[in-house]
């Protein structure tokens, strides 16, 4: 039995603003099969065939360096000129003419780690950060693939295109489904929590600023925006209910509907946001600290605070779940005056309230940052603790902004995250 593998084609709805960075990572995909491709064409003499490692060893820091694509796209890239490049040269061998492949067609490699997959959108890595889109499913999809594979759970997504049609100016995305047999769908529930590897993603609420920060540095949500409308909100309710008349109090039970609507959209956008960076790292957890007392625990927190917060960790734990990603939380005391790099901790420690500066080993970054890095290890070091210590035990480690980090203090650099190489410290802005 091979594997039962269906591609289907749907059109997407991407934001007219976000088209830009689409074509554009389009250009850069190209560059990297085609820098490969000359690579590889040109040393087919040397190695009687060409492998990716070799390839991805050659030039993958130099393609990082070149282009603004995540690590993932980079390494799509390559692989993709490779296997190109293979059957050129097997024809070669064959005696029939070929030449260097090269690329032009308007088309981008997705798999599960550049792209999320969902049956209604889709979440893709580009140059300019991520771009969620809608598809366009026809009113009628009953024996369409669309219906048949697309919409049904049965299929799962693997490795896909985006497309794009230039006479009509559109994307689509060219979804390969596969079947997935039911113990398999069992197994990978229960596998994906225990005996592999254990890597956390810390999360740092705020009721102002960015709404989340991650230990990957990733700034998420705009805290401040939602203080703004609420703000708004309360000024514009105080006036209509001065008024006190039947059509002023139809308009706030309105108005109180748009702004828990809009409230919501943006708390589902960010628990979005929030499992693609723990997919995008390979993340078996995700760490939140204990909201329980957040008011009188946290400076300026309001009773709508609280609720937000509750809401997004609610839409991340059951979004998560689909991905056999755990959500737990951890106790908040002094994640935001240790140094999540020499470990001192200390009130000093924290100079302003975005800004941490470690008072003994001078470490500076932004406090946020500093504090979602403290809960990711918190909660490590209790999946360590609870785990038992029988020599062989699977590793731990957080997921920082180029790599990780274990309890031992080891950094490894990542080649599979989508962060910059250089520094674990500098924060990624998304849009
Ligand atoms: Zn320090």
């Amino acid at each position: 039995m091979g594997d039962m593998i269906r591609t289907v084609q749907v059109k997407l709805n991407v934001p007219d603003e976000r088209c830009d960075d689409l074509h554009r990572t389009k250009d850069q995909f190209l560059y990297c099969a085609n820098t490969t491709a000359e690579w590889a064409w040109g040393c087919q003499n040397v190695y009687s065939i060409t492998s990716k490692q070799k390839a991805e060893s050659a030039l993958y820091d130099q393609l990082r360096g070149e282009t603004e694509l995540t690590a993932n796209l980079v390494q799509k890239g390559i692989r993709r000129a490779i296997e190109a490049t293979k059957s050129g040269v097997a024809r070669l061998k064959n005696g029939e003419n070929t030449s260097q492949p090269h690329f032009d067609a308007w088309s981008i490699v997705y798999d599960k780690r550049s792209a999320t997959f969902h049956r209604d959108h889709v979440s893709l890595s580009t140059v300019n950060g991520r771009v969620e889109c809608d598809y366009i499913i026809p009113d009628d999809t009953a024996g369409t693939p669309i219906g048949e594979y697309l919409l049904n759970e049965d299929y799962e997504f693997r490795m896909s295109t985006v497309q794009y049609d230039r006479p009509t100016e559109s994307f689509y995305l060219h979804a390969r489904m596969r079947r997935v047999e039911r113990d398999e769908q069992e197994q990978s529930t229960t596998d994906s929590s225990d005996a592999k590897h254990r890597t956390v993603l810390g999360i740092d609420l705020n009721v102002d600023g960015s709404l989340a920060v991650t230990s990957t540095g990733a700034f998420i949500g705009n805290a401040d925006e939602m203080n703004h409308r609420r703000r708004e909100f309360e000024k514009t309710r105080g006036s209509m209910q001065q008024t006190g008349t039947r059509s002023a109090h139809l308009s706030i039970q309105s108005m109180n509907d748009r702004e828990h609507r809009w409230m919501q959209d943006e708390l589902h956008r960010a628990s979005n946001r929030i499992l693609d960076e723990a997919r995008d790292h390979d993340c078996t957890h995700v760490a939140f600290e204990n909201l329980t007392d957040i008011r009188n625990r946290m400076a300026g927190a309001k009773r709508f605070h609280a609720w937000a917060f509750r809401r997004l960790c609610q839409y991340v734990e059951y979004k998560a779940e689909m991905s056999g990603i755990e959500v737990a939380q951890v106790s908040p005391a002094y994640t935001s005056q240790r140094c999540s790099s020499c470990g001192f901790t200390h009130e000093n420690n924290r100079r302003s309230k975005h800004q941490f500066v470690c008072q003994k080993c001078a470490y500076q970054l932004n406090a946020d940052y500093n504090a979602s890095k403290n809960i990711a290890r918190k909660l490590l070091k209790s999946l360590h603790s609870g785990q038992k210590s029988s020599g062989g035990g699977a590793p731990c480690q957080c997921a920082l902004s180029s790599g990780t980090l274990n309890l031992n203090g080891e950094f490894h650099a990542s080649v599979n995250t989508t962060a910059e190489g250089e520094s674990t410290d500098k924060p990624r802005l998304q849009s």
